[in-house]
């Protein structure tokens, strides 16, 4: 199993964002999309309810009022003045002398209507209009009313001189209401031309503003999209990836801002678990006691390295190691006397070995050095190396000193053997020679048959 990479790979792709929206929240966020899609709703809404207020319902109102307050009046004075032009006439040619009190009700009612007419209208010419039709209505009915008392009844020809002044001035007060009548008509037109107008104008606003709105709801839900959906996404497919044994991946996430902390803390923790991962892989492949590599990591090593050099055409050289009556050791110095021992072997093989070589303990007091790129003859030289770096290293056990002597087998790949059990037991008859040749010594295996 390969170590894992100490320096991740820190995959930030795209540039950073200005600090200022790095630092926004995800209510901001959330209230900018949300806002963008709303907004252009709310104003649509706003200048809809404006132009139809201003230039369709006002108008309208502004109309039918008109109607109600000014032209139904006027519409009564045009008939009342009917009513007196035909009571006069009725007066000059049947004499019906008591016409008069019927003349003075409809007086009245042409006096009172245009006095209320007059106070609603503001238009300056309009008002002006109706100043002249009252001037001439009160010129008019003291003329009326003295045809219609004084004047003897059927004895007054239509030629009349008083008969043609009253004509005269009922024709002038109706042209003046008629013309007002029309001036009111034109005005109403207008008003509702307008309306119409606006109607159109509201209408083409509202479509634009369905439109904006359409677009603000895309860019509403962009944001949205970019500050959340994006930013779950990366944290979760970065969640996945690290469930999945992928230690060198980074989440880059800027916003929200709560976000980009559960971000930082997930790189965090990440880094945390490549940090543990790393120092649990060293205590699995480690022995406790010496610091060497364990028995399973030799029984790894030795396979890599015989398949490495098998695959360039190299040699291998292994050395096993035994200290030489270590159950003596033990009986004198006391189990933790021969740990001190062992400890203190271990660090001196250590020390002499080559830094791409590999010490290991391999069981009990039986060490292993796996040399790379090493044939027999390397490896004897080494194991020398080793044999004599033992016997002459003092051992501290409590207040007294001790030496151990150790004895060593050598076997090469792939002359000795070109397995790994092979190659072992090969160096283990080589050791076992060594023993029995009297010990602190290195035997050599000879080449495999
Ligand atoms: P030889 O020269 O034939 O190898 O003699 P030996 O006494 O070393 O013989 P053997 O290999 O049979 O004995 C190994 C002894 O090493 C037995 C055991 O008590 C001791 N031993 C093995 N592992 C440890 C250890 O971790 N600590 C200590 N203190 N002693 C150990
Ligand atoms: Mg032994
Ligand atoms: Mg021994």
């Amino acid at each position: 199993m390969p170590w894992p990479d100490s320096e991740p790979n820190v995959r930030m792709s795209g540039r950073k964002l200005p600090a200022f929206w790095r630092k926004r929240s995800l209510r901001f966020w959330l209230a900018t999309g949300m806002g963008m899609a709303v907004l252009p709703l709310l104003l649509s809404a706003a200048v809809g309810y404006y132009l139809h207020h201003r230039h369709i319902t006002y108008p309208l109102v502004e109309v039918s009022t008109h109607q109600r307050a000014v032209l139904q009046p006027l519409q009564s004075i045009q008939l009342a003045l009917w009513d007196v032009t035909a009571e006069v006439i009725d007066h000059a040619s049947h004499a019906d002398r008591y016409g008069d009190t019927a003349y003075e009700v409809t007086a009245a009612e042409i006096e009172s209507k245009l006095a209320g007419v007059a106070g609603l209208l503001d238009d300056p010419e309009a008002v002006q209009r109706l100043g002249e039709a009252n001037r001439e209505w009160s010129e008019l009915a003291p003329i009326v009313r003295d045809y219609l008392t004084q004047r003897i009844p059927g004895t007054a020809s239509m030629a009349d001189e008083e008969l043609e002044a009253i004509d005269t001035h009922i024709d002038r007060v109706a042209r003046l209401i008629e013309e007002e009548l029309e001036r009111l008509e034109t005005e109403n037109e207008q008003a509702h031309d307008e309306a119409l107008a606006a109607l159109d104008t509201a209408e083409t606003v509202f479509f634009a503003a369905i439109f904006v709105s359409l677009a603000f709801v895309g860019l509403g839900v962009i944001v949205i999209n970019r500050s959340l959906v994006t930013s779950m996404e990366e944290l979760a497919d970065a969640a996945m990836r690290l469930a999945a044994g992928d230690r060198r991946h980074r989440v880059e996430v800027q916003v929200p801002v709560e976000l980009a902390n559960v971000a930082a803390a997930f790189n965090d923790m990440t880094s945390m678990i490549i940090e543990k991962e790393g120092a649990l892989e060293k205590v699995a492949r480690t022995d406790a006691l010496t610091g060497l590599y364990n028995r399973r990591e030799f029984d790894r090593l030795l396979e890599e390295e015989i398949n490495r050099a098998g695959r360039y055409g190299q040699e291998t050289a292994l050395v096993l190691i035994d200290i030489d009556h270590f159950k003596q050791f033990n009986d004198r110095f006391g189990h933790q006397g021969g740990d001190d021992a062992l400890r203190t072997v271990a660090r001196s093989i250590q020390a002499v070995v080559r830094d791409f070589d590999k010490a290991c303990r391999f069981g009990g007091e039986e060490l292993a050095v796996i040399l790379p790129s090493s044939g027999s003859e390397a490896g004897a030289r080494i194991a020398e190396r080793v044999r004599k770096a033992i016997a002459g290293q003092p051992i501290q056990v409590g207040t007294e000193t001790a030496t151990v002597t150790i004895s060593l087998g050598v076997a090469a790949f792939p002359l000795s053997g070109t397995t790994s059990s092979a190659l072992l037991l090969a160096a283990d008859e080589a050791l076992y020679r060594s023993k029995n040749d009297g010990r602190n010594r290195v035997t050599v295996a000879t080449p495999a048959a």
